[in-house]
């Protein structure tokens, strides 16, 4: 997958390979809008998979590009094909209160991505072939960002990411590696919704990221 990653960056970008070499909040990418506005124009009407083909909106990520929070779900929905943002109805307002909570937000220290740019039809989980060939986009996303954190949204998001068949809280309340950026796994908003009982693991689970983003 890094040899993807590299192969991609290679024909994006010719020679000039951008390799992270630094999480420090220090060294943020001061241009990262403009480098984030670039990148999506050059990805944004990416034809690699077939999800190209079905997608109505590119739905390349959105919120602050200095943020040293990023969170990453598996892939957009209908409401997210169809605006072409990430995380919007009910699922994204949850979301966006939990941030709240936590003093933050899509303008304030929060960028929130998927792994898939591009709507699985019906919903479906992504492809292992899908994968493949776009999460090179979400490692550049991370290059240029930098974050001190990232969070995948739900089991999907989290064993796509870490490359594990496990159940969520298998993956939860541990720190992991995702080339080189701490990574954390918790509840999708959406499941919060589907049952109230994950509300207080999540609330732990944002303290937590509020401690980190915080120290
Ligand atoms: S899902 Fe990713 S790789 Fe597939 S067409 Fe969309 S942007 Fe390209």
């Amino acid at each position: 997958m890094l040899a993807s990653y590299l192969k991609q960056t290679q024909e994006l970008f010719g020679d000039e390979l951008y390799l992270n070499k630094s999480n420090s909040s220090q060294e943020k990418n001061k241009n990262a809008k403009s480098d984030l506005d670039i990148f999506c124009e050059e990805i944004c009407e990416c034809q690699k998979c077939a999800l190209g083909a079905t997608r109505n909106k590119f739905v390349f990520g959105g919120g602050d590009p200095q943020a040293n929070l990023m969170l990453v779900g598996e892939a957009p929905g209908a409401e997210e094909d169809r605006l072409g943002e990430p995380f919007v109805g009910r699922a994204g307002k949850l979301l966006d209160k939990i941030l709240t909570a936590i003093n933050r937000g899509r303008a304030k220290d929060v960028y929130i991505c998927n792994v898939l740019k591009c709507r699985p039809p019906n919903n479906r989980d992504p492809l292992a072939s899908e994968v493949e060939q776009c999460e090179p986009y979400l490692l550049k996303q991370i290059e240029i960002m930098r974050p001190k954190l990232i969070v995948a949204l739900g089991r999907v998001a989290g064993t796509t990411l870490l490359k594990v068949d496990q159940p969520l809280k298998g993956m939860r309340g541990k720190l992991h590696d995702y080339f080189g950026t701490p990574l954390i796994v918790t509840y999708h908003p959406a499941a919060l919704l589907r049952n109230s009982n994950f509300k207080a693991a999540t609330w732990e689970d944002f303290k937590w990221i509020r401690s980190i983003l915080d120290s």
